[in-house]
């Protein structure tokens, strides 16, 4: 058994037809089909960040790999949609930055759902650009759900929910802030606003997935 074994799901995660290790968790036709949507796919920038690059939309069989990853088990879905996230990044012509960190989860929600899917992608992310990964963030336990409110509700609700890690030190530094799912950007836009007045120079986010409805900026 070769490393890879260990990293990549055995059938393509959309399709689920057989695969290598080599094809890393997507078949080539799935494969072809998620270049051609990313590079078509328009993501307006939310408020605080420099901008959002994600590679598909949060729809058909992505969103189910995405479900899978995140609620029933599917861990060995992290690369492949990390790597996703990456291809899209490339494909804007978008430069490595100086740090990768991503949204955090609470430790109540740690221990819930037993990882924090979001750092799992930016790690696998950090590592692919040899670039540092860093915690940066921390989320409030009384914070409602933003999964649970409606547009307006989620504005106001991360504004109470994330606050700086104090060991956190991004001053002068540019950072890709990580997240699986994009919906109306307030969660990203309030951490990156956070990350800002912590010095960072510029905060772009990159996720995994957009819901398609409008993102607020
Ligand atoms: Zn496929």
């Amino acid at each position: 058994m070769n490393m890879l074994t260990l990293l990549y799901p055995g059938k393509c995660m959309l399709c689920r037809e057989r695969i290598s290790e080599e094809q890393r968790g997507l078949c080539p036709a799935c494969r072809a089909y998620m270049e051609k949507s990313m590079k078509e796919l328009y993501c307006p920038a939310p408020g605080n960040t420099d901008g959002l690059i994600c590679a598909a939309l949060y729809q058909g069989r992505f969103r189910r790999a995405i479900v899978d990853y995140k609620f029933n088990g599917r861990y060995a879905y992290g690369k492949p949609l990390a790597e996703l996230a990456m291809r899209a990044w490339e494909l804007h012509h978008m430069p490595k930055p100086d740090v990768v960190t991503c949204v955090p989860i609470s430790r109540i929600h740690i221990h819930g759902r037993g990882f924090n899917q979001s750092a799992e992608l930016a790690r696998w992310i950090a590592a692919q650009w040899d670039v540092p990964f860093m915690e940066t963030l921390r989320r409030r336990v009384l914070a409602r759900r933003q999964s649970d409110l409606n547009a307006e509700q989620r504005w106001s609700n991360a504004r109470r929910t994330f606050f700086p890690y104090s060991l956190a030190d991004v001053e002068g530094k540019t950072v890709v802030l990580v997240d699986d799912i994009v919906t109306t950007g307030a969660t990203v836009s309030t951490c990156a606003g956070i990350l800002r007045e912590m010095g960072a120079i510029c905060v772009w986010a990159l996720a995994a997935a957009k819901t398609d409805n409008n993102i607020v900026s």
